[in-house]
């Protein structure tokens, strides 16, 4: 959850709604993968994509693309088009806004939505999601499918979007999180050896240990539309869901 070892900024996590910053390269590592002190761009994980955008050298503008950004051992590595950047240059990163934007949305969403499922039927469990900028999905092992119910979650989760709910984002020990019931929905997607776990919790509705941008209140979301429900055998079904 922190590259705490090359002492990055995660500013994504900060605030998740800066759209550009200037930032310095602490190292680069074949040619195209570059460590910054300041991580603008989420890199992809907890179901998230990572984000794309511009990196603009400070000494010449000289534009580099952003093609991809992982985590490597801890650490942001944000893949450019080109190269020619080195350790310590200056540069200013921006952010592809609108995929970024629908990514909160979609993933604010997806909890909301991961929260109906738990509270209404605690015989499935949620083993995947994937959130997209169009289209995002779950799978989930459930032994028989019902589409007027899924469709009766989808109605719920939809209800706790348009109620305006402000999202709380804050940090806990890790012993304190995990006595909070349902903190872990998605299956084995929690991180071993974190002491300080950062919650997100949309007050009356959900709350998990997460390391990716949200929006602040549930009404940016819109409103989740069922796209398509697929039986893919006894105990794995998926749910295509997109933003209206
Ligand atoms: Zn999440």
């Amino acid at each position: 959850m922190v590259g705490d070892n090359m002492q990055q900024e995660l500013v994504y996590l900060n605030d998740s709604y800066c759209r550009e910053c200037d930032a310095r390269v602490l190292e680069v590592r074949e040619d195209k993968f570059i460590v910054l002190d300041k991580v603008l761009f989420y890199p992809q994980g907890g179901g998230v994509p990572y984000d794309t955008g511009k990196i603009i050298r400070k000494s010449d503008n000289r534009e580099f693309a952003v093609k991809s950004v992982r985590k490597a051992d801890g650490v942001a590595v944000v893949e450019v088009d080109a190269k020619g950047l080195a350790a310590d240059d200056g540069v200013h990163c921006m952010l592809d806004w609108d995929r970024r934007y629908k990514h909160m949305r979609m993933h604010t969403a997806a909890h909301i939505l991961a929260s109906v499922f738990f509270r209404e039927n605690n015989a499935f469990l949620i083993t995947g999601n994937q959130v997209d900028a169009d289209k995002s999905r779950f799978d989930f092992s459930m032994p028989e499918f019902d589409r007027e119910r899924m469709a009766m979650y989808v109605d719920k989760a939809n209800e706790e979007i348009a109620k305006g709910i402000e999202l709380r984002i804050y940090e806990l020990p890790r012993e304190e999180a995990f006595k909070i019931d349902g903190i872990v929905k998605l299956a084995g997607a929690f991180p071993p050896n974190i002491s300080v776990l950062r919650i997100v919790e949309i007050p009356g509705v959900d709350i998990q240990a997460d390391g990716g941008p949200h929006v602040r209140n549930t009404r940016e979301i819109g409103t989740i539309e069922v796209i398509k429900l697929d039986n893919r055998g006894a105990n794995n079904k998926r749910l295509y869901f997109a933003l209206k």
